[in-house]
């Protein structure tokens, strides 16, 4: 602890959509942060800025490496590349990033008494036979297909998590996100929001994969890091799993009618195949949430959505790629 409350917090994956987020609140809270990243991904532009919100060390470092950062008071887990285009284009080094890297990390937050939230997923689920998904449901998840490299790993890595924590009494926090979105997600993620808004934007066919009758419940991005920052606080037995997204199911077919609704788009639908082992529904129940951190997600997915446009509009106009309407 650097004094009264001003924690050192170190972010990993911090140059992402998550962590660039979270290094954000945490900074304008008056810690001070250090991001720990690769930049395969993330970027550094942003970060750039956030430096100027407080103290931020940004270290450019592959958590599959040891990580050596002292003097630490928490851990945020956030590394690893999450929408299945980037995941998939490096399998193998995925899995390294959530077992060697887990391991990396609890071994740092081990030896300096630091607590760790580990950014685990909805994907332990894989295409679930349960709905909604309780933290009790064992999951439903194929080891040998194209997502298996990512779900597998999280679920190796809760296993570390947990297990460090009975063994070694580590103070572990292991949080299963459901798909989030908002501002800072880059263009190119590849991930359904930020394509159907660039193409909404764009006045461009939005591409939905398969019959859209698929479902997904999509947090707003500072809902989530509410729910991180709480969990984070809260006493050492409580480690999770826990749950953490919003409720409130959305086919994708729905998702795409409502962006271009907000966007005012002339864009239409097209249809591209279903990716192997795309799940077919996705929605958590967050009952242990509630009761564990007191929260549950305020944002309507409306409003959350015209808050991305927006970002996707300043920054694809700062970039010149928007076409007026
Ligand atoms: P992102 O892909 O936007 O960011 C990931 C960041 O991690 C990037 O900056 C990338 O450069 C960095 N990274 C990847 N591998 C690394 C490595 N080996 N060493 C150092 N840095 C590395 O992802 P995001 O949406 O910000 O998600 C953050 C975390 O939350 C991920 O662990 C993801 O699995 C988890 N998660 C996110 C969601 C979501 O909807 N956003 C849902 C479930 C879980
Ligand atoms: N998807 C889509 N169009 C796109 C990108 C994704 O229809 O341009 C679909 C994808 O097949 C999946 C859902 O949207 O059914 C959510 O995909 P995303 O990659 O955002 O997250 P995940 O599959 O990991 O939940």
């Amino acid at each position: 602890m650097i004094d009264r409350g001003r924690k050192h917090i170190v972010v990993t994956g911090g140059a992402g959509f998550l962590g660039t987020n979270l290094c954000r609140h945490l900074l304008m809270q008056g810690h001070v942060v250090t991001c720990v990243d690769n930049f395969r991904t993330g970027g550094m532009d942003i970060l750039r800025k956030l430096a100027e919100l407080g103290t931020l060390n940004i270290v450019r470092q592959d958590i599959t490496e040891p990580v050596a950062i002292e003097n630490v008071d928490e851990i945020y887990n956030l590394a690893c590349s999450a929408s299945p285009v980037h995941y998939q284009a490096d399998p193998v080094h995925t899995l390294k990033t959530c077992v060697h890297g887990s391991l990396n990390l609890l071994e740092m937050a081990r030896y300096s008494n630091a607590r760790i939230f580990q950014a685990s997923t909805s994907e332990v689920y894989g295409d679930p036979e349960a709905h909604p998904q309780r933290e009790s449901y064992r999951g439903s998840v194929n080891p040998v297909g194209p997502r298996a490299c990512y779900d597998e790993g999280k679920r190796c890595a809760e296993t570390l998590f947990l297990n460090y924590h009975r063994q070694h009494k580590v103070p572990v926090k292991v949080g299963r996100i459901f798909n989030t979105y908002g501002p800072y997600m880059r263009p190119n993620d590849g991930r359904v929001v930020p394509n159907l808004i660039g193409q909404a934007l764009r006045n461009r066919p939005l591409t939905i994969y398969g019959d859209g009758n698929q479902t997904r419940s999509f947090c707003y991005v500072d809902d989530l890091i509410e729910a991180m920052q709480r969990f984070m606080a809260t006493p050492e037995d409580v480690t999770g799993p826990l749950n953490l997204g919003n409720p409130v199911e959305i086919s994708m077919l729905e998702l795409a009618d409502t962006i271009i609704d907000l966007t005012g788009s002339r864009s239409r639908i097209t249809f591209r195949p279903l990716p192997v082992d795309d799940p077919i529904r996705r929605c958590p129940d967050i009952s242990h949430a509630r009761e564990k951190l007191g929260w549950s997600p305020s944002t309507p997915l409306v409003e959350g959505l015209k808050r991305t446009i927006d970002y996707f509009e300043r920054t694809l106009m700062a970039k010149g790629h928007t076409h007026s309407k």
